[in-house]
């Protein structure tokens, strides 16, 4: 457990899956959390009675519209920017503008959401973007365009914590492999596939994601910054 009590965070993306975990690991630890979903109305009402958190329902693929969530929070102590679109397929046969949709949503709403929210974010803020073993390693066909996504946030990562380091603000990216949420089922067909590139050949839980984001995001991890943490049971080793 991490001690957030005084502490208000906004996750972008947090009704289900990761974002969810990372919203009951959050608040659970005693941070104010306001975090925004897309579609799952009735999944971020229960999550927000569940933890005391605020939902706000805001489109990661809109630009705009992330720049006004993150200004109208306010200023943050601690930013996950967890939204994530996963579209996979032959590349000659995927649709471009649902291509185009997905790097709306994982590569220019973490970017402007991280620069949004350091505005106002006071000394010592902390910055985690969700991104994936796939920007490290692709073993198989048809994600191209997903690792090309997530690859990206690791230049922002890298970035962005040189820019705003002089204010003891950290920028982090966590790099989840194989994780059972709805976009990834532990028990879905690409899961033998999965674990066959994997030293635990196991699905991670959500929890264990959260785990990782409630350390960079708390006190210990104060010297921590511009780096990739990766949690993928040796999917990229
Ligand atoms: P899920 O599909 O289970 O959940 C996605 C979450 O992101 C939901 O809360 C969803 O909101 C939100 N979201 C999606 N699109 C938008 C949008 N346009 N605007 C606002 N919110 C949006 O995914 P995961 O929990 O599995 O993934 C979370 C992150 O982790 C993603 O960035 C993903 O790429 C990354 N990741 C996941 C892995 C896995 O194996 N699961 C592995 C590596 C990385 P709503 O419910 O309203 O749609």
């Amino acid at each position: 457990m991490t001690d957030f009590s005084g502490k208000t965070a906004l996750v972008i993306g947090g009704s289900r899956g990761i974002g969810a975990a990372i919203v009951r690991r959050l608040a659970g630890d005693g941070a104010a959390v306001t975090f925004s979903y897309a579609g799952s109305a009735e999944a971020s009402a229960a999550l927000a009675a569940e933890t005391g958190s605020k939902a706000v329902q805001s489109d990661a693929a809109d630009r705009d519209a992330v720049i006004a969530l993150v200004a109208g929070a306010g200023p943050v102590d601690i930013l996950v920017v967890n939204a994530g679109a996963a579209v996979l397929g032959n590349p000659l046969e995927l649709d471009a503008d649902t291509v185009d949709r997905m790097i709306d949503i994982n590569v220019r709403a973490p970017y402007h959401a991280a620069v949004e929210a350091a505005r106002q974010m006071p000394e010592g803020g902390r910055i985690v973007v969700i991104g994936s073993v796939n920007g490290d390693r692709i073993p198989f066909e048809g994600a191209a365009a997903y690792a090309l996504t997530k690859s990206a946030i690791q230049g922002l990562t890298r970035g962005l914590a040189r820019d705003f380091g002089s204010r003891g603000i950290t920028v982090n990216a966590v790099q989840p492999g194989p994780t059972d949420t709805d976009m990834n089922p532990g028990d879905g067909p690409m899961s033998d596939m999965m674990h066959s590139f994997m030293a635990i050949k196991r699905h991670a839980r959500a929890d264990e994601v959260a785990g990782m984001v409630a350390y960079l995001a708390g006190p210990e991890a104060g010297i921590v910054t511009g780096a990739l943490h990766t949690i993928d049971g040796g999917f990229g080793a």
